[in-house]
């Protein structure tokens, strides 16, 4: 007679990503862990992404994953109706019918180490890492290198409008790509980063003393302040971008954990920007260029 090892559960899955990432790490506004999905059904398949929207769920179904572990939750503010009317509601009856569990890992999954940021540091090259905004000591994520944000040296010094080709080179391809603020000759040696809408972390950054600061999400007013008051260069990537390469992070480890469980990861774009246009003839403007007297 042959033993059958038993088939992964939703719940060893979920007790496996709260050991790395557990729950009570997350922002106290935040809503992580299991959405939905009967904890005692088998898992043999798992999809990563970042968001879950109706091109990721439909992703999921062809790919006949058991489960989708994502980054952003689905439900964050309250709700009083969950029916198929509406669009959410929609994609949880479609994931309930279809018995495919989500869960998700949010601002735990930031704080950790390796977290978010982690793995959008390596892909920029980045050494000796610390976090930009360390947990506050006694808080629950408290603990040695864990915090939001990384702060790391490149492996060479680049002037901003070079790394922000790098990084536009290294980060997962967008329509969009990269922008960037600041003096495009001003030499970066130090860089902070922060996986997703990272603007409140613009004075950690300055107060770090980082020579440029790459996040998403970046805005007008906030971006212009900060660098009018002499705070690092900014480089502005999409937020799906930032974020995507912690998939492979989370895949990596789960297929070490769980060898039984086959992981896959999503490749599919899902900031809502689609199509970037430059202006016709619009150069790189330089400090220079800004003090020179324009014919
Ligand atoms: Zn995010």
């Amino acid at each position: 007679m042959s033993t059958t090892a038993a088939v992964p559960t939703v719940a060893d899955v979920v007790a496996e990503l709260e050991r790395r990432y557990p729950p009570t790490w997350a922002e106290e506004w935040d809503k992580v862990g299991l959405v939905l999905g009967e904890p005692g059904a088998p898992v043999r398949r798992i999809l990563c992404v970042v968001d879950v929207v109706p091109e990721t769920v439909a992703e999921a179904f062809a790919a006949r994953a058991d489960m989708i572990i994502a980054h952003h939750p689905l439900l964050l503010r309250g709700v009083s109706s969950v029916a198929p009317t509406t669009y959410k509601g929609r994609i949880i009856h479609q994931l309930i019918k279809a018995d495919v569990a989500l869960y998700v890992a949010h601002t735990n999954a930031d704080v950790a180490v390796p977290g978010v940021s982690d793995a959008l540091a390596h892909r920029l090259g980045l050494t000796d890492l610390r976090p930009l905004q360390p947990s506050r000591p006694g808080s629950p994520a408290a603990g040695e290198g864990r915090g939001v944000g990384r702060i790391g040296r490149l492996p060479q010094p680049l002037t901003l409008a070079e790394l922000a080709r790098h990084a536009a080179t290294v980060l997962p391809t967008t329509a969009i790509g990269v922008r960037a603020a600041g003096d495009p000759d001003r030499i970066v040696r130090t860089l902070a980063v922060c996986g997703g809408a990272g603007d409140s972390f613009l004075a950690d950054a300055t107060a770090a003393g980082v020579d440029a600061y790459l996040t998403a999400d970046l805005r007008h007013h906030p971006t212009g302040e900060h660098l009018a008051t002499g705070g690092p260069a900014l480089l502005d990537a999409t937020h799906w971008a930032t974020e995507r390469p912690w998939l492979d992070d989370l895949a990596t480890g789960l297929r070490a954990t769980m060898p039984d469980v086959e992981t896959l990861v999503s490749d599919l774009d899902t900031d809502p920007w689609t199509v970037h246009a430059a202006s016709p003839a619009a150069p790189e403007r330089s400090a220079a260029d800004d003090k020179e007297p324009r014919p």
